[in-house]
This record gives structure tokens, C-alpha cells and sequence, in this order.
């Protein structure tokens, strides 16, 4: 089973799709968290994304595609993936199922979009920044730029996958379990 789990900036994805990862045995997939991993260890890829990031650009679509079929590879055996932050572009979606279709004859089987209000998700991760260590979550003019990214390349997915019969609204306001209960009942 493949899972998007798609929204913007703070709309609670990476929160979510841990808890999923862990109930189904699924592999979590968060490109966010394998560029960071990048970055900490100061490699190639990492500077590169580091260059985007902290402005609160994505990064170009050649490179993350890349690096997230990469990392899909290495879990050949994956029962589900949960696909956390990809993808965020058309043009990372089309290579996802091309990659899914081509390597393992599958596809997305569900896109699960948290619905958050643009206040909540900036108080959020204004909130999130106190404590994160994340540079791109301190700043409000980052997460600005943030969110001006996702209404431009990410807004346009949801029309992608409608048009597939694949996406699911999910209520993302409310305690962190009702979420997941939402989340979870839409995955069975
Ligand atoms: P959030 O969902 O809170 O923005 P992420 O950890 O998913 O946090 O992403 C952090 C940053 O990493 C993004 O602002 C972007 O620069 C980069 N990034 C993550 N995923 C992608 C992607 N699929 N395509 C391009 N850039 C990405």
C-alpha cells in the first residue's frame, strides 16, 4: 500500500505519518527528514538542499526525485510506504508513479490531504521553531515564502490526484490522536 500524505507547512505530516509508520509497519518516507540528515552530515546533497531550504524554496525536482527513489530502493520488501513531503511538485508525482509502476507494478493507492488553516499552520510553526532547531522554522518570512511555494507548486497536486479518484480530505485541527483516528480509518 502507497500513502501520500499531503498538506502544507505544519499541517502535522511528519507527526502523522510516524504514527502510521508504526501502527501498519509501514516505511515512512519524509523527504524533509533525509535532506536534514544531509545537511547534519554535511554532504553534497546536503548543502545543495541547504541552499533551498533555508530560504523556504523547494528543492529542484531533479534532485529530490532522485534521492527519494533512491531511498524507496532500499526497502524493496516495504509491506507500505508513507510518503511524507513528496511528493510536492506535478512533476514529482508523475515521476512517482512512473517509479512505483516501473519498479514494482504498483502505484498510490490513497492521497490523504490534512486540512489546516493558513493562522493555525504559521502558529504552529512559529511554535515549532521555538524548540525545532529548524532555521526555516524560526523565521516568519521563511515560512512565508514556505507557504507561497506550496500554494504554487503543491496546491496544484490536490487537482492531480482528484482527478485520479485518490484524494481524501482529513480534518487537521483537534488533539493529535483524533487526527490519527481520522487518518486511520480512511487507510482501512
Ligand atoms: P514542512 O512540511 O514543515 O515544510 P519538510 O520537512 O517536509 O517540512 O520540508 C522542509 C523543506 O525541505 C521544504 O521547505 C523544502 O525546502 C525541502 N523539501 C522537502 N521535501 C521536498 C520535496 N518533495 N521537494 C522539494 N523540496 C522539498
Amino acid at each position: 500500500m502507497n500513502i501520500v500524505l499531503y498538506g502544507p507547512p505544519g499541517a502535522g505530516k511528519g507527526t502523522q505519518a510516524i504514527k502510521i509508520a508504526e501502527k501498519y509497519n509501514f516505511v515512512h518516507l519524509s523527504t524533509g527528514d533525509i535532506f536534514r540528515k544531509n545537511i547534519k552530515e554535511n554532504t553534497e546533497l546536503g548543502k545543495l538542499a541547504s541552499s533551498y531550504m533555508d530560504h523556504g524554496e523547494l528543492v529542484p525536482d531533479e534532485v529530490t526525485i532522485k534521492m527519494l527513489e533512491d531511498t524507496a530502493n532500499q526497502y524493496p520488501d516495504a509491506k507500505g510506504i508513507i510518503f511524507d513531503g513528496f511528493p510536492r511538485t506535478i512533476a514529482q508525482a508523475e515521476a512517482l508513479d512512473a517509479f512505483l509502476e516501473r519498479e514494482h507494478g504498483q502505484k498510490v493507492d490513497k492521497t490523504l490531504s490534512l486540512e489546516v488553516e493558513n493562522e493555525e499552520l504559521i502558529r504552529r510553526l512559529l511554535e515549532r521553531g521555538k524548540t525545532s532547531g529548524r532555521p526555516d522554522d524560526a523565521d516568519e518570512n521563511i515560512i512565508s515564502n514556505r507557504i507561497v511555494e506550496y500554494n504554487n507548486k503543491t496546491a496544484p497536486l490536490k487537482n492531480y490526484y482528484v482527478q485520479q479518484g485518490k484524494f481524501y480530505k482529513i480534518e487537521g485541527v483537534g488533539g493529535i490522536d483524533a487526527i490519527f483516528e481520522r487518518l486511520a480509518a480512511e487507510i482501512e
